[in-house]
């Protein structure tokens, strides 16, 4: 393991061209929970999805904890020979039990530069069952993606209709006028684990660069 401070820049890495249209994901960031959830088939999930990784030799990048979800993805990724890069706060080393046996565990002086540092260091994201936390996370990366200041995929794991509430309050954003169309199409979903990856490589950033003006198209 290797402990390095670092305090994640405050704005978005700039993405090349190249950066941009490549089609291979090395490295995805997954949002989940610092539980493991009421039914025993997240942990299933987590195990599945880590096993995928480390079938495509995709880096893990993830918040450091081995609580959780979380700690269920990074032992995985471990035990199989695969990377995976945990991104901590100082101050939740000891309440999310820092993973020790990371390929590299980064602690950052606080809550958004840990955001911002795993957002830079992926190239997607996914997210799995969660709370709060994990929801802040995904809507932090979506808010992101919606201001233009990445344009990497997210998708939504939505097992046995976790995320249904949520994708529909989505839907209802849209038709109440507060969310425009091609913004929504950022938050994609799926409930087979083995889309995921299909999915973020053939996510096409929406090219509605008058999103801001969108009151203008009414
Ligand atoms: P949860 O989904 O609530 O179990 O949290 C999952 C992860 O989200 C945990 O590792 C939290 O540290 C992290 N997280 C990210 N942003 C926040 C935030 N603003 N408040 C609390 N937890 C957060």
């Amino acid at each position: 393991m290797s402990n390095d401070n670092i305090n994640a820049c405050l704005i978005l890495r700039h993405e090349s061209p190249e950066c941009i249209m490549k089609n291979k994901l090395e490295s995805i960031a997954v949002y989940c929970g610092s539980a493991t959830g009421a039914n025993p088939q997240y942990t299933k999930d987590a195990i599945a999805l880590a096993k995928i990784f480390l079938a495509h030799k995709i880096t893990l990048v993830n918040g450091g904890g081995s609580i959780g979800l979380m700690g269920v993805m990074a032992d995985t990724m471990m035990q199989g020979g695969g990377k995976a890069i945990g991104v901590i706060p100082t101050n939740l080393k000891e309440k999310e039990v820092a993973h020790l046996g990371m390929t590299q565990l980064m602690v950052t002086k606080d809550m958004h530069s840990r955001k911002l540092a795993m957002v830079n260091m992926s190239d997607a994201f996914i997210a799995l069952p969660g709370g709060f936390g994990t929801m802040d996370e995904v809507f932090e990366t979506l808010t992101w993606a919606q201001l233009h200041l990445h344009q990497k995929p997210i998708i939504m794991y939505n097992p046995n209709g976790y995320y249904d509430a949520l994708l529909k309050q989505a839907d209802h954003m849209v038709q109440e006028g507060f969310l425009y169309g091609p913004t929504r199409s950022l938050l994609m979903a799926t409930d087979d684990l083995t889309q995921l990856l299909p999915m973020l490589n053939h996510f096409k950033p929406p090219t509605a660069e008058k999103w801001l003006n969108h009151k203008k198209d009414n």
